[in-house]
């Protein structure tokens, strides 16, 4: 396989977590019942650009199907962070009624809706259907297809280019990342600016945040590798931000390579610290799995010694990090009996893989577990919050990532 970037040969595996199948596909009675496709979840890291990448596999069309379930606007705290970026971004741009807004994988209009309240013409675009149809009825105007080249032009045609491209969480998902870099580069008007925020390999790598690997989740990004790609296709970084979100991510501010505008002391700072920890030596990726497989066995041992001292278990929180944990743990519900989540779009349904089902928060009053496992751990202190004013009981709360610990 070659790098999906610079097209080098891929020689070096950064992570192997085996056999998977798509973290989002949650299933039903009847999916019990039907074969369930796995795929192989396995990084490389391209020696050549350093851009860290899923094996080649499955087609984009299986993995973001119609009822893929995630609605940006169930996280309250989400929601106050795409309303600060607005609150932010609006004036340090000088955006006004003249400007032009798109979001690549707008949602359900989580964040697209603050610019319509101050009447900021705006455009989302979003793939799944169900998304692209709810921020519709809020009044955020979405086109329901995937963003690339061939949109890019067709949006230039139309005399649609934007003064600010938003890309939050999408850039990391996509499969062919220069397609999507070029046609991020049609679609921005001369002197305009775009924002795109990813997790960031270099925090992923410190914290051990294997679980946040799966296969919608093509590519694991640093700021070097990001600067190349962007220069490749006639862009440039000019400002970072470092993000708390998804346990540390980047907001990267692109401009046209030829832009006047200087960068700021912030972008060379960061590709200073990230060559510093070894972002761009092969060693450095080869040691992770062990931490990885430390994390795993810790936390199978910590289940298996519940089970036998005869403590009731629950988990909480049935996101993508979650699944890709307890599949490559092969823990199923006889050491992990259910998993609680808000969603009501997934109550009801099973844990891919696992096959763990998902209830209610409301179980935990009910069945008063004396453990519970918090799997989006970058969460954590919110979910220990909304569960303390849920439920009386003694439970004590726990997170696997980085490493097995008390939380609360
Ligand atoms: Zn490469």
């Amino acid at each position: 396989m070659n790098c999906r970037h610079c097209r080098a040969s891929l020689e070096h595996v950064f992570l192997d977590l085996g056999f998977a199948p798509p973290s989002n596909a949650y299933l039903s009675d009847a999916d019990l019942k039907k074969p369930e496709s796995y795929y192989p979840l396995k990084l490389f890291v391209c020696a050549h650009c350093w851009l860290v990448q899923t094996e080649d596999y499955a087609s984009a069309d299986e993995l973001f199907s119609n009822d893929y379930a995630y609605f940006s606007s169930v996280s309250t705290s989400w929601l106050t962070h795409a309303k600060r970026y607005v609150e932010m971004i609006t004036p340090r741009l000088g955006l006004g009624k003249e400007s032009f807004v798109i979001e690549v994988a707008s949602n359900d209009g989580y964040l697209l809706k603050n610019f319509v309240a101050s009447n900021i013409p705006c455009l989302g675009i979003e793939p799944t259907a169900s998304t692209a149809a709810a921020a519709e009825k809020i009044g955020v105007p979405t086109l329901s297809e995937f963003f690339g080249v061939a949109l890019a032009q067709r949006l230039v045609g139309e005399g649609r280019q934007a003064d600010l491209i938003i890309g939050n969480n999408v850039y990391a998902h996509v499969p062919d990342i220069n397609d999507f870099t070029f046609a991020l580069k049609v679609a921005l008007k001369p002197g305009g600016t775009l924002t795109l925020e990813f997790p960031h390999l270099m925090r992923l790598i410190e914290h051990t945040q294997f679980d946040t690997v799966y296969h919608e989740h093509f590519s694991y990004l640093s700021l070097n590798t990001v600067s190349h790609i962007f220069a490749k296709a006639g862009l440039r970084v000019w400002d970072i931000d470092e993000l708390p979100t998804h346990g540390g991510s980047l907001r990267i501010y692109g401009c046209h390579i030829e832009d006047a505008r200087p960068s700021t002391p912030a972008v060379s700072a960061m590709l200073a610290e990230e060559k510093r920890n070894g972002l761009q030596k092969v060693s450095t990726y080869l040691a992770f799995q062990p931490r990885a497989d430390k994390v795993k066995n810790d936390l199978v041992a910590f289940l298996v010694d519940q089970k036998r001292s005869g403590k009731k278990v629950a988990a909480y929180g049935a996101a993508a990090k979650g699944n890709t944990l307890l599949n490559y743990a092969g823990i199923k519900s006889d050491l992990l009996p259910y998993v609680c989540d808000a969603a009501a779009s997934k109550q009801g349904k099973y844990m891919p893989g696992s096959h763990i089902p998902i209830l209610a928060p409301e179980a935990l009053i009910e069945r008063c577990p004396d453990i519970v496992l918090i799997l989006p751990w970058n969460i954590a202190e919110e979910v220990v919050a909304q569960l303390k004013s849920l439920e009386n009981s003694n439970a004590e709360f726990f997170v696997a990532v980085p490493q097995l610990k008390v939380v609360g």
